[in-house]
């Protein structure tokens, strides 16, 4: 069996970020801008127009790895999930 083209088809690559890890803050926020799907959002906490939250929406994610690449703290990992 070709187990290589075997995984493939079963799974998928997709950003995770450690929320525990993330400021959050929007003007430090190197990946922000730069999704190329809109999976990488950021949101408002309390209103204010710095800090707030990332999220990854993993259904718009399309595994292309810059928001990994580009994170300041590199806390955000390409992990595969299923199909
Ligand atoms: S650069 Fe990384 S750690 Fe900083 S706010 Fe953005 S996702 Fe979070
Ligand atoms: S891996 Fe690519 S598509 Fe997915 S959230 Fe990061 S930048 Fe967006």
């Amino acid at each position: 069996m070709d187990f290589e083209n075997h995984n493939k088809i079963k799974s998928r690559l997709v950003a995770s970020i450690d929320q525990t890890q993330c400021c959050g803050m929007k003007s430090y926020c190197t990946p922000l801008g730069k999704c190329p799907t809109g999976a990488f959002v950021w949101s408002s906490v309390a209103n204010s127009s710095e800090k707030g939250i990332i999220s990854i929406d993993e259904e718009k994610c399309n595994g292309c790895g810059i928001c990994a690449q580009t994170c300041a703290c590199g806390i955000i990992k390409m992990i595969e999930t299923p199909l």
